[in-house]
């Protein structure tokens, strides 16, 4: 799919001498996308109220591309000035036991290996500070948390932690810490490589502070087709290739790169390496270009049989999505704009209850409200929250066909 060479939002991206969208890491202009949507909702995490609210949100057009020198793979038609993270976003996953077991493995983790006892601690898009919260305690750690949606108190562990309901200082004020983390949030960000070099530059000789950072692994996504997990409001999706490339570039020097949380995520360490590094050499993206080009493929085929699908269910009752997060609201809008063939979206976040999927207007409930219910098909969004589903349906008394997007 090529880009026509203007109409482009170009606020965000960065401009090298042509109108076509450029990489937002290394800013190579990219001649065409793999995998296009038109006029899905900006975001995909903000609740919404009503129906009529749903169903009237902002949209965007998505067209994901590879760049051909970095190995990033994004949204070109990214428009960051209807993106907003406010208190009303909200993509809370720790109401599921098997993603809190994996918050307790980062933290216990982190503690041992990088000796963090008395240290202290900052996290970038720290939420509700669930993560930080456990690394404060369990290492009796200060912590400092930076997230425009948080809303409990501003401090918490007899003081020790400190919440700023507000964005990560990009300025040049030297930042003191032992171990920086940042989840979930650079894949998000309009301009990653700016906060990463605004953190390099806070960092200054600060050579012993370890940075880790994860993100969405788009392997993982190419992999297994996971075609729900690109919307809108994610501005990058990394590859193991773009986020060592970002990091050198920006003056750290990565200490480990590993895989997480069933291989959906990728984890970079890193320290501050005394400023910008030489280039190394290009990274090698035939293999990355290659599963572009099948997940193309690929991706048309799932969305006809997931359709195809979900209309035959429809005669044997009533069908379910099971998360009403990113990738059921990407499937939601895709396959059943018009509420024609899913009744519901399930969700286990309290928050959520009671309000509406953006764009088209599924109502969000609790598991509890299957109860009683002729159920055709559950369609689970994450496979890895497979077996607590399962467990919890059990539990329920609900018995139905429980089955991965
Ligand atoms: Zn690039």
């Amino acid at each position: 799919m090529p880009f026509e060479p203007s109409g482009h939002d170009t606020q965000t991206v960065p401009k090298v001498g042509t109108a076509r969208p450029a990489c937002p890491l290394c800013g190579t202009p990219v001649a065409q996308s793999f995998f296009e949507q038109k006029g899905i909702p900006i975001h995909e995490n903000v609740l919404m109220p009503s129906r009529e609210e749903a169903r009237a949100c902002p949209r965007g057009d998505l067209a994901v591309a590879l760049c051909g020198l970095c190995g990033q793979i994004f949204n070109a038609t990214f428009d960051y000035s209807g993106v907003r993270f406010s208190a009303a976003y909200n993509n809370a996953q720790t109401y599921s036991p098997r993603y809190l077991d994996y918050l307790e493995e980062i933290a216990g983790d982190l503690i041992e290996r990088h000796a963090l006892k008395g240290k202290t601690i900052v996290e970038i898009g720290s939420g509700q500070g669930t993560l930080l919260l456990r690394l404060c305690r369990n290492g009796q750690n200060r912590g400092v948390g930076y997230d425009p949606s948080y809303s409990g108190p501003e401090t918490a562990e007899g003081g020790a932690v400190r919440f700023f309901r507000d964005f990560f200082d990009e300025g040049d004020s030297p930042l003191v810490a032992d171990l920086v983390v940042c989840r979930q949030v650079l894949d998000l960000v309009p301009q990653p490589r700016r906060l990463v070099a605004a953190l390099s530059r806070r960092l200054a000789g600060s050579s012993s502070t370890t940075v880790c950072f994860e993100v969405p692994d788009v392997n993982w996504m190419l992999n297994n087709c996971a075609l729900w997990d690109m919307g809108y409001e994610r501005r990058s999706y990394f590859s193991p290739q773009s986020l060592r490339w970002l990091f050198e570039h920006e003056g750290f020097e990565s200490t480990r790169l590993s895989s997480s949380f069933g291989g959906q995520y990728l984890w970079l360490e890193a320290h501050p390496a005394g400023g910008p590094r030489p280039p190394s050499a290009a990274p090698d993206l035939t293999g990355l270009a290659k599963q572009t080009e099948e997940f193309a493929v690929l991706a048309q085929r799932k969305i006809a049989a997931s359709l195809r699908n979900l209309q035959e269910a429809g005669s044997a009752g009533k069908c379910f999505v099971w998360g009403a997060g990113a990738k059921g609201v990407m499937f939601l809008n895709l396959l059943d704009p018009q509420c024609q063939l899913v009744h519901c979206a399930v969700d286990l976040n309290p928050a959520k209850q009671g309000k509406f999927v953006p764009g088209t207007g599924h109502p969000i409930v609790w598991p509890e409200s299957l109860r009683g219910l002729r159920i055709a098909r559950i369609v689970l969004m994450n496979p890895i929250y497979l077996d607590e589903t399962r467990r919890l349906l059990k539990k329920l008394g609900i018995s139905a066909p429980l089955e991965c997007a």
